[in-house]
């Protein structure tokens, strides 16, 4: 139990004692989306919720600690408690409702105090985390196992004063030599950012690269390609997605040609999603694999991550996650169906738009035709 002399101490029980004990490497900062004291915050995971962090600060740079920073907390999914006991000490920061506001000078010297402190009581190292488990510093949103299928916390403003401002000026007191620039200073910014569990930004890589750059092309703002656009998130496309954010209006270190949640649905119409699911295939599997031979796949790719979701939603135990669109997946499907309220051929075990879509939006896939 390790509680920091500079917050105001307001145990949360009966986490505290209960939950199970880490070895904290991380340290990962949240907005709120809510102007609370940390007093409040206090009082919203005693009565309302428990996904709580370890620290919350107000507007005014107060400090409350609600959990000792050797004990699990609730707020970032997988980084809570890896199976090596090693976890993340979480910390909230009041925001406005949608966390657009940038922290206040009060919020950036309490964040770098705190930060301080965790790296010379638990030995976290003075870098931003280079992978979801590996020790450092991070905000909330850069990997997609620190969330359930992705998040924008703490939004945008907030997420660049952490590389540019939070991160360095924690360096700077713990005695460490001073971070790079983003971007070196000069040329193109190359960073990633992860925006709704897709990575964007230099050295991304995947079909999500490839529709942004296909979006600025048919927006009129591809001149910096000279081959592509492709699945390599290179300098170009940096460039041009910078071009799209001057177009938007953006200006100064909002227009630094790296997305954001806002910019990225302004030019595609959505945030794309890491998964996608047919309907029309899920439905064929549904038809085709009760009735083949054991095990028998159609379409075994989204079949499987539809048995995940309805897995983690509770429908279906986890050995039955196979691929194989069967009768325990149709009856777990029904019972989703039922859940939702449908009853006789609605809730059938066969998808259907509706249900596939809803299950899509809270376990965070697609749902294509
Ligand atoms: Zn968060």
């Amino acid at each position: 139990m390790a509680w920091y002399p500079g917050a105001e101490k307001m145990e949360l029980q009966p986490e505290s004692d209960e939950q199970a004990a880490i070895t904290p490497t991380q340290v990962i900062f949240h907005s709120v989306a809510a102007p609370w004291t940390p007093r409040r915050m206090y009082e919203y995971w005693r009565d309302s919720t428990n996904l709580e962090s370890h620290f919350g600060i107000g507007y005014d740079g107060c400090v409350g600690q609600f959990i000792g920073t050797e004990t699990r907390a609730d707020a970032n999914m997988r980084a809570n408690r890896r199976p090596d006991g090693t976890g993340a000490v979480s910390v909230e920061t009041a925001s406005d409702d949608q966390s657009t506001d940038p922290w206040t000078d009060s919020q950036v010297n309490a964040l770098v105090a705190l930060g301080v402190w965790l790296h010379r009581r638990h030995g976290v190292p003075l870098r931003i985390c280079p992978e979801w488990d590996e020790p450092g510093f991070g905000v909330h949103r850069m990997f997609p196992e620190w969330s359930n299928g992705g998040t924008a916390c703490p939004g945008d403003v907030r997420a660049r004063q952490f590389r540019e401002v939070v991160m360095p000026g924690i360096v700077a007191v713990a005695g460490g030599a001073p971070l790079p620039p983003p971007g070196g200073g000069s040329g193109p910014a190359r960073y990633r950012v992860t925006v709704n569990g897709l990575e964007y930004g230099y050295g991304a890589h995947g079909p999500q690269v490839k529709e942004v750059g296909e979006a600025l092309v048919r927006q009129g703002y591809g001149r910096h390609y000279r081959s592509g656009p492709d699945e390599d998130w290179r300098d170009a496309d940096t460039l041009n997605y910078q071009d799209f954010q001057h177009g938007l209006g953006y200006s100064g270190p909002d227009a630094d040609g790296v997305p954001g949640e806002d910019s990225l649905r302004r030019l595609l119409g959505r945030l794309p999603s890491p998964q996608r699911v047919s309907l029309a295939h899920v439905v064929a599997a549904a038809r085709t694999d009760p009735g083949a031979e054991q095990g028998h796949q159609t379409y075994g790719g989204e079949v499987r991550i539809v048995e995940q979701a309805l897995a983690d939603e509770g429908f279906l135990e986890q050995r039955w996650v196979d691929g194989s669109l069967g009768t325990r997946t149709v009856q777990a499907y029904a019972a989703f169906q039922r859940s939702l309220g449908y009853s006789g051929e609605d809730a059938n075990g066969i998808p259907g738009q509706r249900s596939l879509q809803a299950l899509g939006r809270r376990r965070g896939f697609d749902v294509t035709e």
